[in-house]
């Protein structure tokens, strides 16, 4: 099912997310994770592309077995930074035959020997290309507190449009921990005509280990209440990860009331962590 259609119904979506194994020996381990999370039966699932591409066919692999498995749509991320064309082609064509409509069109983290790939610069020469070979619902990544290379939010918003306006069905946020800022992304979209539906991106912090590194990564603000949370729970992990549940599931039921109906939830392979935040909020999904 195209999430497009998906996302175009009433009511409310809940997607989770899952990385592929890095090595071949970590497939079963987590696609045996990948399913756990499935079983929830989530709106879709996620599943990402590892940075400079080589497990691809991981991606292409798990994404398929979680559709054939428990019918759950997925949605397929796919970078270019580090592609070729031959490369994106062999691709779309995997995804294309195990049943995978739905792609999250990326440009990728720049890898650290700096050597980029001379077919794509930017998100947007992939969202160009894949319109031009092949029927995919597509999607993007945006950042409601700017993307961290990015020196100005306004001009950040102007390559957004971009994209957008490259062929773009929906839009999926960076995680973020301050409700507010997202509110003000989303006004100052819409001010600028990004009118596609936008799934705000919500990750449980479970240890404080992955908060200092998804906020290195991403530069996205911690709000001084959350940091007291992590700061007197930290140390413990059965209490960080309770925490780290329960504030996840806030910042949800907050986006609910405000009328934000698209959330998804960066499980990170955790099944656990996803049933928790399915079981917090249920009886409101
Ligand atoms: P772009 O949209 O190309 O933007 C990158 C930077 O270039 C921005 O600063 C933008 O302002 C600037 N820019 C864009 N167009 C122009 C232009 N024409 N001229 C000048 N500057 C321009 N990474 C992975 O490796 N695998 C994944 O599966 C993955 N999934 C992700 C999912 C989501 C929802 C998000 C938010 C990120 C994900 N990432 C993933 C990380 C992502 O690859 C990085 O954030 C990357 O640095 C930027 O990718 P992008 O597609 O947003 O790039």
């Amino acid at each position: 099912m195209r999430i497009s259609e998906l996302l175009r119904k009433d009511g409310v979506t809940l997607s989770l997310e899952v990385f592929p194994p890095k090595t071949s020996e970590k497939y079963t381990e987590t696609a045996a994770a990948a399913l756990k999370i499935a079983a929830l039966k989530p709106a879709f699932m996620s599943v990402t592309y590892g940075a400079g591409g080589g497990t691809g066919e991981f991606t292409a692999s798990i994404a398929a077995e979680i559709q054939n498995q428990f019918g759950v749509p997925t949605l397929a991320h796919l970078t270019c930074v580090s592609s070729d064309r031959a490369h994106v082609r062999r691709m779309l064509e995997t995804y294309r035959e195990k049943g995978i409509e739905n792609l999250l069109a990326l440009r990728g983290d720049l890898p650290p020997d700096g050597r980029i790939s001379t077919d794509y610069r930017y998100a947007v020469d992939l969202i160009r290309d894949i319109r031009e070979n092949g029927d995919f619902c597509l999607g993007g990544a945006c950042y409601p507190e700017g993307h961290i290379e990015c020196a100005h939010k306004a001009e950040d918003l102007t390559h957004l449009k971009e994209k957008v306006d490259a062929g773009l069905d929906f839009l999926t946020t960076q995680l973020f921990f301050n409700n507010d800022v997202f509110y003000n992304f989303m006004y100052r979209a819409r001010e600028k005509g990004i009118l596609v539906p936008v799934i705000a991106g919500i990750m449980p912090i479970t240890n404080a280990r992955l908060l200092s590194r998804s906020a290195a990564m991403s530069g996205t603000d911690v709000p001084q209440r959350f940091r007291a949370i992590v700061d007197c729970f930290g140390g413990s992990p059965a209490a960080m990860k309770q925490a780290g549940i329960i504030y996840a599931a806030e910042q949800i039921i907050d986006l609910l009331a405000n009328g934000i109906r698209h959330i998804h939830v960066y499980t990170m392979n955790k099944p656990d962590v996803a049933a928790g935040i399915m079981s917090a909020l249920s009886g409101i999904l």
